[in-house]
């Protein structure tokens, strides 16, 4: 089995900056890009926060860059989910064996970079019809609803930016949220509110999704009133946050009660030896620029931990 300096898990904005630097560190970078799960970044339709670009810049186009670099640098890539990480001895030395699918990998030190996955609403008939109407995804199903109805799920930075962008296909947008303010960013609020596509549904929560073959309509209850009424739409996009992707290390490493990575200032975790950065960390905000800081700290802990190693100094 080959054995890298450093395993990155995810290859969204974090993991793929840990890859550049590790790479123009010359640590051997192996970088292991999920089968089923994608980033929030690659599926996000626009993205105008991040810094240098006033132009804005699509979400796709952004990861593809970042994967060349890190590319260009010498990491390498693998697919595949990883199952399970757990220690083992090579020769004296303490090293991680991730398994995957069906292989396992031996790393020196491992940066954990998976990031999270869409919240459901786990409400009756969402499973059954997801990809018959429901969606988590607007960049990837907005395509489907030239004209439709939909609903949008949330009051958040996702669900108001993406409302916005799926009015450029649909001809109404009703953002349905279950308090009366909107969490979002003002600015996002200020184009939501303006929006003539658009409309609100206040203090409302989604207790049902109707359909068979297709969504017919949502079973909606006002939280103050009680009240209860069929709302009909042809689709319904759900963004009510997300959940981390720590399945796998759950017994490996401290998690908060949220399932977040605890991670110090330096993105060490519990474990010697195994990072975390980006939205699978516990931390204030998880936004592009905030990931891309955590990898560049991440790597460069990584690569202190191996010096030590090395250098039979006390581990970190
Ligand atoms: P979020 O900020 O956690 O917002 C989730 C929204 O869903 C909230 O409005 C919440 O209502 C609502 N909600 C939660 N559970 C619900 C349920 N069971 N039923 C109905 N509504 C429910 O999630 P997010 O908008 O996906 O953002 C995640 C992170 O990414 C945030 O840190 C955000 O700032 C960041 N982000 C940033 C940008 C950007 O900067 N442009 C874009 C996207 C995401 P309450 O408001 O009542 O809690």
């Amino acid at each position: 089995m080959d054995l890298y300096d450093v395993i990155i898990i995810g290859a969204g904005p974090a993991g793929l900056t840990a890859a550049i630097y590790t790479s123009r560190s010359r640590l051997k970078t192996l970088l292991i890009e999920s089968f089923t799960v994608p980033g929030q970044a690659v599926v996000t339709s626009d993205i105008e926060n991040y810094p240098g670009f006033p132009e804005g810049l699509n979400g796709f186009e952004l990861i593809d860059k970042f994967k060349k670099q890190a590319g260009k640098f010498g990491a390498m890539f693998k697919v595949g989910d990883v199952k399970e990480i757990k220690k083992r001895k090579l020769e004296d030395e303490d090293v991680w064996e991730i398994n995957l699918n069906e292989e396992s990998i031996l790393g020196s030190s491992v940066i954990l970079a998976m990031g999270a996955h869409p919240k459901k609403l786990d409400v009756p008939g969402e499973e059954a019809l997801i990809g018959k109407g429901v969606s988590y995804c607007a960049v990837c199903d907005a395509a489907f609803f030239k004209n439709k109805k939909i609903a949008v799920i949330g009051g958040g930075n996702t669900a108001i930016e993406e409302a916005l962008f799926l009015t450029k296909f649909a001809d109404k947008v009703t953002v349905i949220h279950r308090r009366n303010k909107l969490r979002a960013a003002e600015i996002l609020q200020e184009r939501a509110f303006a929006d003539k596509k658009i409309e609100f549904i206040w203090d409302s929560i989604v207790e049902s999704i109707q359909g068979q073959e297709k969504i017919g309509s949502l079973r909606l209850k006002n939280v103050k009133t009680n009240e209860e009424n069929t709302f009909d739409c042809d689709g319904v996009f759900v963004f009510v946050g997300y959940e981390p992707n720590t399945g796998f290390i759950k017994d490996t490493i401290r998690l908060d009660e949220n399932g977040y990575v605890i991670a110090d200032e330096n993105m060490s975790t519990s474990k010697p030896g195994i990072f975390a950065c980006g939205d699978v960390r516990k931390k204030l905000l998880r936004q592009i620029v905030t990931a891309c800081g955590d990898g560049a700290i991440a790597a460069v802990s990584a690569r202190m931990y191996l010096q030590h190693l090395k250098e039979g100094l006390p581990k970190k």
